[in-house]
């Protein structure tokens, strides 16, 4: 089928590159020239596992093009996904300027029937703001084009985005049963037929609940981090362990053992921005979220818990003393720093008069561009280094620690951690060690949720 993408970031390159790779004619259209650009230079702007053998494989297929040409984008694809980014308005609600930006410019420029997609995560209603902007334009310039307006959100999560694209947990498409409605119904359906064929694994439904799924299935993530966060932090004052308790709890099938991480708080492009959209409709609405709220609430705490952590062990005049961080990115194997919790981190720590070392295995260059946005003050910028490797980071530190649960983090060299640092202090914001084993080894281990444990 021929297909345009319309915004070529995390979401839309991985989902024009895959349904290129299932057969397709994809055209990715993006407004940032030098990310089109870099594309066309067979580059990458994402760091995304597997995604730049796809691209490439495709590109030289012939059935993956990158462009700014936002007419030929419009000529091209029966069928149009905009994904571009919706990030938070100053008053929490999502930022439809982009979304409602490519609307207007299908409606500008097509001339036969075209099933316009939002990929984007966007609030419940948007559906109808982008057909009216689509007529909108259809009508400046008397054109009568049919059209429908499906709703198709993406559920991939970084770092495994091709393996979550390919294999689905599950499609949700929303359809309108108008004619059009129908005509795109099966032009979705014929889209999807490859995910299909081991199980269906699509879920029918209509425009406003299949908007709504993306946001209360970020919700419902996003509220058992900060359960997990919450008790963890009445785990630390206890004396329990909240490992022990998640073991204890995700055996029963009713909550399952998934995402029940305590940790240093989420982060990324998503769950922050989704929460805050989602509280923000409800309010449009007249009613108060008030478990999301919380949420919120314990998530930019739990942000700090490291930073707090540090000082009640060092102090809260950091001055002179040099930390090591080890883990930059949101999460694991991306190197998107949108709302990662290292840059509450590494800010408190400079602000404080603390010099840091820093590594990360793939975030290094995206953690320059935004720390030097963060920190404003000169002489604190002067006080972070980006490091060569974790070893190297951890020379003369006082302490280490760990951000991002990468895996290159989980069996490091224990007898050569604690002959560079000086002092063997381990923060481990992801629980990564048994803070016995750590005791063993003569570090001084603080977890999240886990008793602080030092055995002489
Ligand atoms: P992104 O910021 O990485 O990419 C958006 C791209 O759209 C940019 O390259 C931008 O230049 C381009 N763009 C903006 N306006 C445009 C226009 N009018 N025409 C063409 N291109 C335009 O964003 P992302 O992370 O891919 O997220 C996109 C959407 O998908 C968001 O709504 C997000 O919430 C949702 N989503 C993201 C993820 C994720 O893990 N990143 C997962 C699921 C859903």
């Amino acid at each position: 089928m021929k297909i345009t993408i319309i915004g070529t970031g995390y979401v839309g390159l991985v989902t024009g590159a895959c349904l290129a790779e299932l057969g397709n004619d994809v055209f990715c259209l993006d407004l940032d020239a030098s990310k089109v650009e870099l594309l066309n230079q067979g580059g990458i702007p994402i760091h995304e596992p597997g995604l730049i053998e796809i691209v490439a494989r495709n590109r030289a297929s012939g059935r993956l093009h990158f462009s700014t040409d936002i007419a030929a984008s419009v000529a091209h694809g029966d069928v149009q996904f905009i994904a571009v980014g919706t990030p938070p308005d100053e008053d929490g609600s999502a930022d439809l300027q982009y979304v409602l930006a490519a609307a207007k410019n299908i409606g500008k420029y097509m001339t036969g029937f075209k099933v316009v997609v939002d990929k984007s995560t966007v609030p419940v209603g948007t559906a109808d703001r982008v057909q009216a902007a689509i007529r909108g334009e259809l009508d400046a310039r008397g054109a009568e084009h049919a059209f429908s307006v499906v709703s198709n959100p993406e559920f991939l999560k970084e770092g495994a985005a091709v393996e979550d694209f390919m294999r689905p947990d599950r499609i949700v498409i929303g359809c309108d049963d108008s004619a059009s409605g129908q005509r795109a119904r099966a032009a979705m359906k014929l889209l999807y037929t490859p995910f299909n064929r081991n199980h269906e694994r699509t879920f029918w439904m209509d425009v406003r609940s299949a908007e709504f799924t993306k946001y209360a299935a970020n919700a419902m993530l996003a509220t058992r981090i900060s359960f997990m966060n919450e008790l963890a932090n009445l785990a630390d004052r206890v004396g329990a362990d909240i490992e022990a308790v998640r073991h204890g709890i995700g055996s029963d099938p009713r909550i399952g053992h998934s995402f029940l991480y305590a940790g240093c708080g989420y982060g990324g492009s998503c769950f922050p921005k989704d929460v805050q959209a989602l509280e923000r409709t409800a309010q449009d609405h007249g009613q108060n979220l008030l478990i999301l709220e919380a949420v919120e609430a314990v998530n930019n705490r739990q942000k700090h818990v490291l930073g707090k952590k540090v000082c009640d062990r060092f102090g809260q005049d950091l001055t002179g003393k040099h930390f090591a961080i080890w883990g930059l990115a949101f999460k694991p194997n991306t190197d998107d720093m949108r709302e990662a919790s290292s840059r509450v981190l590494v800010a408190e720590l400079v602000g404080r008069g603390a010099s840091v070392a820093l590594y990360d295995p793939v975030a290094m260059d995206e953690a320059k561009r935004v720390l030097a946005l963060d920190i404003a003050d000169a002489a604190a910028l002067e006080r972070v280094r980006f490091a060569q490797s974790p070893m190297d980071a951890l020379n003369g530190a006082e302490a280490v620690v760990i951000v991002t649960e990468w895996k290159a983090f989980r069996s490091p060299d224990l007898a050569k951690m604690k002959q560079l640092l000086k002092t063997p202090v381990i923060f481990d914001g992801r629980n990564l060690f048994e803070p016995g084993t750590m005791a063993d080894n003569g570090f001084e281990y603080h977890g999240i949720g886990r008793s602080v444990l030092t055995r002489t």
